[in-house]
């Protein structure tokens, strides 16, 4: 099977032994060692000085934990959405009683740090920006870093959705002064979901101390309190700790600037190849396609469904489709985690060979 939707992503082979490990006391000794090993990886690829918190749940309960830990009901909240899952941030903080302005571009663009600066400017009250780095429904990347600047320089707090770019493209989060970021472990980490990581800056950890939200499972401060002791508040997902420390071992040996690289060349190859058979990419400028998730437009008269149907049957290549109003316009390519050019150039080579017959019929 070639898996090519950007998450939950194919795990390495040894990833998925050491998983099958067998259980121990998630708080004696022996857990301990692997939690501080794989906290030490979060904070190395974070770019963290602080230890970033690890929570079990899917990536979305990673999304709660920041909105929670660092909001009251009534504060107003600037909510950047780009595509569906900055539309789930925003659903999020409107759930727990924040009072969201939304800015929403058309989906296929990026948001505009002026924009950003602009209504900050024009609403003191606005307390916390939120805003997805890579926006995996449309397979388009914030240009985050001059975001950051521009609520940075307004001091105010940036809750970031960077489930489907750390660990995969640049994203330093005390270099560009994010104070709330999370990531999930399905996406470029290499390993099974079930893990979300939480970061959060000396700004967020004040707020954390004022905020009403309600919370329990996923209070940072609990979180915070047991990795001091290093363990969790409650039994983690252990097997996914397991595959996490191994994980790390192959990240370290290829390292974060090997990592980089290899995703950026292959997105840019994914991208001249599908725009050489004349198809449109999702992202209207490419300078923000991201580098995780190629997402483009099926050709006018073509059944994308059928093409993914087909390919998934007859060749094992596992396309992801479009959510909510894509659904049946686009198809998306993952290429993020553990794949290698090979991996992208057999999915495409049947992609291509697909489209060229269902062109033949028509
Ligand atoms: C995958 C993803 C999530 C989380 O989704 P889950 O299904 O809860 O893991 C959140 N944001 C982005 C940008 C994602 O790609």
């Amino acid at each position: 099977m070639n898996l090519r939707i950007p998450g939950p992503t194919p795990c390495p082979e040894e990833v998925l032994h050491a998983g099958a490990r067998q259980m121990m006391n998630h708080r004696g000794p022996e857990f301990a060692q692997i939690l501080r090993r794989v906290t030490d990886g979060l904070n190395w690829v974070f770019g963290a000085s602080s230890d970033v918190l690890s929570m079990t749940a899917s990536g979305t309960g990673g999304l709660e934990a920041a909105v929670v830990n660092t909001l009251s009901p009534g504060d107003r909240v600037l909510a950047v959405s780009i595509g569906s899952f900055g539309d789930r941030l925003r659903t999020i903080a409107s759930t727990y009683g924040a009072d969201v302005v939304s800015y929403a571009t058309e989906w296929g663009e990026a948001a505009d740090p002026a924009e950003i600066a602009r209504r900050l400017d024009e609403d003191p009250s606005i307390k916390a920006v939120l805003v997805t780095h890579n926006e995996t429904s449309t397979g388009v990347t914030n240009p985050l870093e001059a975001i950051a600047t521009e609520v940075r320089a307004r001091d105010r707090l940036i809750i970031v959705d960077a489930v489907s770019s750390m660990s995969s493209v640049p994203c330093p989060v005390e270099r560009w002064g994010l104070d709330v970021v999370v990531s999930g472990s399905q996406k470029g980490w290499m390993v099974p979901p079930g893990l979300v990581f939480v970061y959060m800056s000396e700004r967020a950890w004040a707020a954390n101390a004022g905020a009403k939200m309600p919370r329990f499972y996923f209070d940072a401060a609990k979180a915070r309190d047991s990795l001091a002791k290093l363990q969790n508040p409650w039994t983690p997902a252990m097997s996914i700790y397991y595959g996490m420390d191994r994980a790390f071992e192959l990240m370290r040996a290829e390292g974060l600037e090997g990592i980089f690289t290899r995703h950026e060349a292959v997105a840019g190859y994914t991208r001249e190849r599908v725009k050489s058979w004349g198809l449109k990419l999702v992202p209207t400028d490419e300078r923000f396609a991201s580098n995780t998730v190629t997402a483009v437009w099926w050709p006018e008269g073509v059944d994308g469904k059928a093409i993914s149907k087909r390919a998934r049957e007859e060749f094992g290549v596992v396309l992801g489709g479009g959510q909510g109003k894509l659904d049946g316009k686009i198809f998306r390519v993952g290429h993020l985690g553990w794949f290698t050019r090979e991996d992208i150039v057999a999915a495409l080579d049947v992609l291509e060979r697909l489209l060229q017959d269902a062109k033949a019929a028509v």
